[in-house]
């Protein structure tokens, strides 16, 4: 819950609740079941909204990148009765931070910002900051994402690609997907593709880059665009050595070929840790793999999504962001 972080890809974290419940495989070795282990006083299980740290951003004067929350999935059903006040704040700070949510329950995103503007719109009534806030979610929910807020889901194997598939589909300014822990080598298919057909020819959807109709081949006016994700997060898992949650393996030719098709279609990539499996396999001093000045050269890439805020993250402190404009 803290001003700084460990997490590279982030400045700070802020964590509105603790507490959640498995959703996959990715969650197995979930880092706060495995920290409520040594700390008693909370049950990793039920989600609890945060009393002391709940408002940490508005206390924040200098820019940050704010990854919402570690200790949780934000977008877990248990925080839909106080989601708006999440969103206050969010609204509140929208001209000073930025928002990374991220979740392994992007079903609820839409349906979590419709029950934050139905009580934003009850609370408006005599209190125009959630007056504010109903018109500012009104104009997400048509299609008008604030800048300051990132949505994210997580993906740890195949069979959670429609994740990412369901982000494309809900209103954001930056669409960021995290590969991590990554747990089989990935096929993002679908993901790469900007182009849906409904063609008489095939049984289902089909996706290419093309107008072409991908069974008889004829150019057919698609029947959706969908937007690129702007950024990818790639990881092997990190754990202990003993005890309930350890660690999975990665390879490193995993972590290279989800990099390179992904550069291939101008998403802006960032390696965040090989994993504790490879850091042993290749005798790196960091425990996690975290540092990327032990890695092969090619894998260090560190980057962040163009956007139009350039500056505001450059003044976060410690990332070079590329320089093209959304
Ligand atoms: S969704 Fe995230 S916070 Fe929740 S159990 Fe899974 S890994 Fe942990």
């Amino acid at each position: 819950m803290a001003e700084s972080t460990k997490i590279s890809w982030t400045s700070a974290t802020w964590n509105v609740a603790r507490g959640c419940s498995k959703v996959s495989e990715g969650c197995k070795n979930c880092y706060m079941y495995r920290d409520s282990l040594d700390n008693t006083r909370y049950d990793a299980k039920r989600v609890t909204r945060t009393k002391t740290v709940f408002d940490n951003p508005l206390k924040w004067k200098e820019p940050k990148l704010i990854f919402t929350s570690s200790l949780t999935d934000v977008f877990h059903e248990d925080i839909f009765p106080f989601i708006h006040e999440v969103f206050r704040i969010i609204y509140l700070c929208r001209n000073l931070h930025i928002f990374q949510m991220l979740t392994k329950r992007p079903e609820n995103i839409i349906p979590a910002l419709k029950k934050a503007y139905e009580q934003a719109c009850e609370l408006g009534s005599d209190n125009s900051d959630y007056l504010n806030l109903a018109v500012w979610l009104e104009a997400w929910l048509n299609g008008h994402p604030p800048s300051c807020v990132w949505l994210g889901v997580s993906i740890e194997s195949d069979e959670y690609i429609e994740r990412g598939m369901l982000l494309r589909r809900i209103p954001a300014h930056i669409r960021f997907i995290s590969f991590e822990p990554m747990l089989e080598e990935i096929t993002p298919g679908r993901l790469l593709l900007t182009y849906v057909h409904n063609c008489p020819h095939t049984s289902g959807a089909c996706y290419g880059n093309t107008w072409a109709c991908c069974a008889c081949e004829l150019p057919t006016p698609p029947s959706e665009e969908l937007p690129p994700i702007d950024w990818v997060i790639l990881g092997g898992e990190s754990g202990n050595n003993q005890g309930k949650y350890t660690y999975r393996p990665c390879q490193v030719d995993w972590i290279e070929q989800l990099a390179y098709q992904f550069q291939q279609i101008g998403t802006a990539v960032f390696i965040k840790q090989l994993g504790t499996h490879l850091s042993k396999e290749l005798g790196l001093t960091d425990r996690h793999g975290t540092d990327p000045s032990e890695w092969p050269e090619h894998l260090q890439i560190q980057d962040f999504p163009a956007i139009d805020h350039a500056a505001l993250l450059a003044a976060c402190g410690k990332y070079e962001v590329k320089s093209d404009t959304k």
